[in-house]
């Protein structure tokens, strides 16, 4: 205790009164470690305004950002059985998920809406990390499949962005069972030509990067994001080598032919409309094909 803590702390709640001094009106930037007024930093999409940093963004952020303004509906996604395994770790999963639904206000770790984007109609689906991590269990699997069911009854492009560390653990070989049944999703969606995009943000890993992620028409990153199926220090382990400068992050994949672009988060949903536009088949094409 010094006279900072004892003396001048409670000077200043007194004078300022604790409600005027919330405790996230400031955030640091986990790169350049400047410190960022939490308001500025949602007016910027939670892009460090120093270094250009891109913070996780959560799914409900992402629907509001790539869809023209108002223009979104979301869906409600399949109800699956919950805790099939009755798995118990620390905690009870089904105890673990009452606590993160109620922490997150969100059912699952996926979002799914359809709307516009630059005019084009398209369907989006968001995986929420901050949802266990956006882990994928049964129900953000049965959630992509009715995205990509959604995008064919609809004829609009699918879009996905990633952000996970991989398989719900509380599901075992339930979870793993999702890897071929979002392949098959994304397959639903190549079959009615149209187009699948992904969009990996920090981190995507594990099994989702191993199933549907790298299955995309087109694969966009964002900047600086963390992509890769097993961890580094794991990979460094096995192969008993150094691993390369900036290994697993979005530039070193996009230099290496994993990824077809890296674009800022500023310029995603210009950038998504722009591909909409190419890729979509014309609809007198559709009608002479018929
Ligand atoms: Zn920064």
């Amino acid at each position: 205790m010094s006279w900072l803590t004892e003396y001048v702390r409670p000077r200043i709640r007194t004078l300022l009164g604790q409600r005027d001094v919330p405790e996230n009106l400031w955030q640091k930037c986990p790169e350049c470690e400047q410190m960022l007024f939490t308001t500025d930093l949602a007016k910027n999409c939670k892009v460090c305004t120093h270094c250009g940093h891109h913070l996780r963004a959560n799914a409900a952020e992402r629907l509001v950002w790539t869809f023209d303004p108002d223009s979104f509906t979301r869906i409600e996604l399949p109800k699956v059985p919950s805790d099939p395994l009755r798995f118990r770790d620390s905690q009870r999963y089904s105890e673990r998920l009452r606590t993160t639904r109620e922490k997150t206000q969100l059912e699952e770790a996926l979002l799914v809406a359809h709307g516009t984007i630059g005019g084009h109609k398209a369907v989006v689906a968001a995986m929420a990390f901050e949802f266990m991590g956006g882990s994928m269990g049964a129900a953000v699997g049965e959630g992509i499949v009715a995205a990509a069911k959604l995008a064919v009854l609809q004829e609009a492009p699918l879009i996905v962005f990633t952000a996970s560390g991989g398989a719900r653990m509380q599901e075992g070989a339930i979870s793993l069972m999702q890897m071929p049944r979002t392949v098959i999703a994304r397959q639903m969606v190549r079959e009615a030509r149209l187009p699948f995009i992904t969009v990996l943000t920090d981190p995507t890993t594990g099994g989702v990067t191993a199933s549907f992620t790298m299955l995309g028409d087109i694969q966009i990153a964002e900047p600086g994001a963390m992509i890769g199926f097993a961890g580094a220090r794991v990979i460094e382990q096995t192969v008993r080598e150094k691993l390369p400068e900036g290994f697993q992050r979005a530039e070193y994949l996009f230099a290496h032919g994993l990824l077809d672009m890296v674009v800022r988060r500023h310029d995603l949903p210009a950038t998504l409309a722009r591909l909409i536009g190419l890729l979509r088949v014309p609809e007198q094409d559709l009608s002479a094909a018929a």
